[in-house]
């Protein structure tokens, strides 16, 4: 049982996810930022689009929606708390759902705070997660309609994750997260270890990610709020962890 995954540039700095079931030829777009890079993608792989896995409603993550379902008659499922906001969507999901795509389960979080009802969708047979504006490699995305308390309860959803669960995001945004978080951990040897990769392989032009939640855990500032040498760092040794998130989260809006 192989699920095929491929990572695609899409927009100016987003990313479209195909994944692709070998077995029973179910394809599903995560998100649908670009109806031509996706197609193009499809065409390149010789798969035919059968889903789409709708994130979040942000436009850069939903717009490709009405053209592709049209185009292939695929199903598009999404989260339950902004059906109203997604265009052509015909199945919502939220916390602890569960359903089939092609042979695997896919299980469903609520990861909301960059937006009310954003999901993320986790398919542990194959080890895979996806986050869309969640979590960033390194970094997090903007608290535009929840709060600092709600993002960080998302962040530490993913945090309980695997370590070894290979995590797809929406957007490249990795080397700015980097720079920013040694702003925060100057002295994390894993940070800096990567921050120098990051800027090698951003160089040749090439994509940092998927992340795992193993890189996460050991260099993202934001992921890292509940570490004591994060709180210490910021001297708030006895704050909450949700305020150390929301102390770093301010910085980086700020930055
Ligand atoms: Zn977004």
């Amino acid at each position: 049982m192989t699920l095929k995954i491929h990572q695609f540039p899409a927009r100016s700095d987003n990313y479209g996810v195909l994944i692709h079931d070998t077995e029973t030829g179910m394809t599903a777009s995560i998100d649908a930022p670009e109806v031509s890079a996706i197609k193009q993608a499809l065409d390149a792989k010789g798969w035919r689009l059968t889903h789409i896995l709708n994130t979040h409603h942000h436009q850069d993550h939903t717009e490709g929606n009405a053209a592709l379902k049209e185009e292939t008659g695929c199903e598009i499922i999404g989260p339950l708390g902004e059906a109203a906001k997604i265009p052509a969507l015909d199945h919502q999901v939220g916390e602890g759902d569960m359903f089939r795509l092609g042979n695997f389960d896919v299980q469903v979080l609520e990861t909301p705070g960059h937006t009310l009802g954003h999901i993320s969708y986790f398919i542990p047979e194959a080890k895979v997660a996806f986050v869309g504006d969640t979590m960033f490699a390194m970094g997090c995305g903007r608290v535009f309609e929840g709060s600092h308390e709600m993002m960080w309860n998302s962040l530490a959803k993913l945090r309980a994750l695997p370590a070894d669960t290979s995590v797809y995001v929406g957007h490249e945004y990795t080397q700015a997260n980097a720079e920013f978080a040694l702003t925060i951990e100057p002295d994390n040897a894993a940070l800096k270890a990567r921050a120098a990769e990051v800027d090698a392989l951003r160089g040749q032009d090439k994509p940092t990610l998927p992340t795992t939640i193993a890189k996460e855990l050991a260099t993202n500032p934001f992921v890292r709020a509940c570490e004591p040498e994060v709180k210490a760092a910021l001297g708030m040794p006895d704050a909450a962890d949700w305020q150390v998130f929301g102390e770093i989260r301010t910085r980086k809006d700020n930055a």
